[in-house]
């Protein structure tokens, strides 16, 4: 074992992604079923968007040389949004004309209704309008022929609302990757069993599988595994079997009944089990046959941090997305409200508040309770603080990195 056996977050992220397999097999969807689904190929655009020249405002659409101030002008047509006729608007003519609706051929510029002063059958221009006011023009927000969304991108709700308004009703996806979820741990009680003491109720699967569906897994609950060797050997072998990733709560550390590192290490490999963050420090990472294999370790809120920090990023890279070590944490600077005395060693991802202070300056307080086992500090929170692992002392007023919560890309 090296000097410091406690891998940095960065390595054992470049260490879990490196591991990562491609995904090879994509499937056809329709748009309704895509959300948060990774694009398996570069989507071309097939038409203009807008289609055609058309209104930005409801008012009155004519020649540009026509839309000058004090000007007037009869109407001599109405068009509405949708309208598919060719209308013809001569030299001194203009047409009411409502947002959305196609600019007949030869006008080039719409004057807003607040701009004009109308009788039953004419209208003054009251302010100048130049050539292409108010016109949204053909192919102005997308070309054809372009790429609109590359291969890689997970497919949010504004992407699926641009594909929609290019007409495509499917998109070609990456297939789901299959997880195995498993919480080892003797003390363990699911819901409506009576508690003995020293019992507990398990909650770590639920969180995991609920961070998890962020990114559109298939999920494989194997429920709670007794801290015995065999009873391990057999779940995780029967996971490995079905799953392209495995993950386990609980077992991970140096306890007399850890024993997850020892089952990984005699069915497949272990990797490297300390990660030095906080909290999260007993974190194993290997291969069970051809599955991957992470085991979190078994205090919840351990369990939460390093199934965001570490395991999502193996997914989302598993899954096809475009994720690097550095870029899948978004950052932002904040200022320290309160002196902070820690021990130095591991980048610490402190539960916190942030808010915007009475000058606009954003402001971040970690929260009171940062053990790791208490649910109430995350709850509670809003982001984490990143304390760098070298850092012993910090000020209040110190400048430092928060990752707002729920945005991970
Ligand atoms: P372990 O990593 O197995 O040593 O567990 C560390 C702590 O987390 C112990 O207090 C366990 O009782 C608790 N713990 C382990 N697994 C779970 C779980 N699935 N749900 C809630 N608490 C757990
Ligand atoms: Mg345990």
């Amino acid at each position: 074992m090296a000097a410091n056996p406690w891998l940095p977050l960065q390595d054992a992220l470049n260490t879990l992604l490196a591991a990562a397999p491609s995904p090879t097999e994509s499937v056809n969807l329709p748009l309704m079923e895509a959300l948060n689904r990774v694009a398996s190929q570069d989507i071309i655009a097939p038409i203009n968007v807008p289609p055609c020249h058309n209104s930005a405002m409801d008012g009155y659409v004519m020649h540009a040389d026509d839309a000058k101030a004090g000007n007037q002008l009869p109407i001599v047509a109405s068009i509405f949004a949708g309208d598919t006729n060719e209308h013809v608007i001569g030299r001194g003519e203009c047409a009411r004309i409502m947002t959305g609706a196609p600019i007949p051929d030869a006008c080039d510029a719409v004057v807003i209704q607040e701009d004009t002063e109308r009788t039953d059958t004419h209208i003054v221009i009251m302010e100048t309008a130049e050539s292409g006011a108010n016109i949204r023009q053909t192919g102005a927000d997308i070309t054809a022929g372009h790429c609109v969304i590359r291969a890689g991108t997970r497919l949010r709700p504004s992407h699926l609302t641009l594909l929609s308004s290019l007409g495509m009703a499917t998109v070609d996806v990456y297939c789901p990757v299959t997880i195995g979820l498993m919480a080892t741990g003797d003390e363990l009680k699911s819901a409506g069993e009576t508690l003995e003491k020293g019992q507990i109720y398990e909650s770590n699967r639920i969180g995991v599988a609920a961070l998890l569906n962020q990114c559109q897994v298939n999920l494989i609950d194997y429920g709670i595994i007794a801290d015995r060797p065999d009873a391990i050997r057999t779940a995780l072998h029967t996971a490995s079997q079905q799953c392209d990733l495995v993950i386990s709560s609980g077992g991970v550390s140096v306890g007399d009944a850890d024993f997850i590192k020892d089952v990984l290490a005699e069915l497949g490999k272990v990797a490297f089990w300390k990660v030095a963050i906080k909290p999260g420090k007993p974190f194993a990472f290997g291969h069970l046959n051809k599955a991957l294999f992470c085991g979190l370790p078994g205090n919840p809120v351990s369990a939460y941090v390093t199934t965001e920090q570490l395991v999502i990023p193996l997914i989302r890279h598993m899954q096809g997305e475009s994720v690097n070590a550095e870029s899948h944490r978004q950052l932002l600077p904040a200022t320290l409200s309160v002196s902070i005395k820690r021990r130095a060693g591991r980048l610490d991802f402190q539960r916190a508040t942030y808010h915007t202070d009475e000058h606009g300056k954003l402001m971040v307080t970690p929260h009171r309770k940062q053990s790791s086992g208490v649910m109430t500090g995350i709850v509670e929170a809003n982001c984490y603080m990143l304390i760098p692992a070298e850092a012993e002392h910090l000020q209040a007023g110190d400048n430092i990195m928060i990752q707002p919560f729920s945005i991970w890309g």
